[in-house]
């Protein structure tokens, strides 16, 4: 069984029959990667899910988690790309689980912290399988990526996207904040903005 030793030690566990690097729901090559906090789970949750089931996460949608439903009124596009090849996946930038974010168990350690733990294994994914689009799932995340993948000094609060690089790797990072919590008025505006910048992405390919 693996496991992350950077989180163990404010309590969040990796109990997986993958590999930190291999947590990604949906094709590795999917340009819309959707990215949230961490699986929200008992610390000692175990996965007993293999890296393939994960890449075939999405072909029942009977057995989906409730929060991706939440994408189909974001974009009827990016949703139904989930598990398609160049489609949409998901992944989350702490790859270990905790009920509650930060854990209790992490106690004084502000979430940016117990985030940066973690990030190393996003990292090697984003530099591994050239994801397009970065969709910030909720305020953390959004917050996080501003610092990871830094937006153009020209970048002002009022704009939801921007173009970043890592590696000399483009990628566009979509903030936005939790899809399960903001309304539907905001949802829909985040999937336009989504798939405008999936329409430049189409554009810089051609
Ligand atoms: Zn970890």
């Amino acid at each position: 069984m693996n496991d992350c030793t950077t989180c163990q030690e404010y309590g969040l566990r990796f109990k997986r029959n993958y590999l930190p690097v291999e947590f990604i729901e949906g094709k590795k090559n999917s340009l819309v990667w959707i990215v949230g906090l961490n699986p929200a789970a008992e610390q000692d949750w175990v996965d007993s899910r293999t890296a393939s089931d994960l890449e075939k996460y999405f072909d029942d949608f009977e057995t989906i988690h409730g929060y991706f439903k939440d994408f189909q009124s974001v974009s009827e596009s990016v949703f139904g790309s989930f598990g398609k090849d160049f489609g949409t996946a998901h992944t989350d930038i702490v790859k270990c689980s905790s009920k509650s974010f930060p854990p209790e168990s992490a106690k004084g350690k502000k979430a940016a912290a117990v985030i940066s733990n973690c990030k190393g294994f996003l990292e090697e994914q984003i530099k591994t399988h050239k994801p397009k689009i970065i969709v910030c799932n909720g305020a953390d995340v959004s917050k996080f990526m501003l610092d990871f993948l830094r937006p153009p000094s020209t970048h002002t609060k009022a704009q939801t996207s921007y173009w970043s690089s890592i590696d000399e790797i483009k990628i566009c990072v979509v903030l936005s904040g939790f899809i399960g919590r903001i309304d539907n008025y905001a949802k829909r505006r985040l999937g336009i903005e989504i798939e405008e910048r999936l329409r430049e992405v189409n554009n810089q390919q051609t």
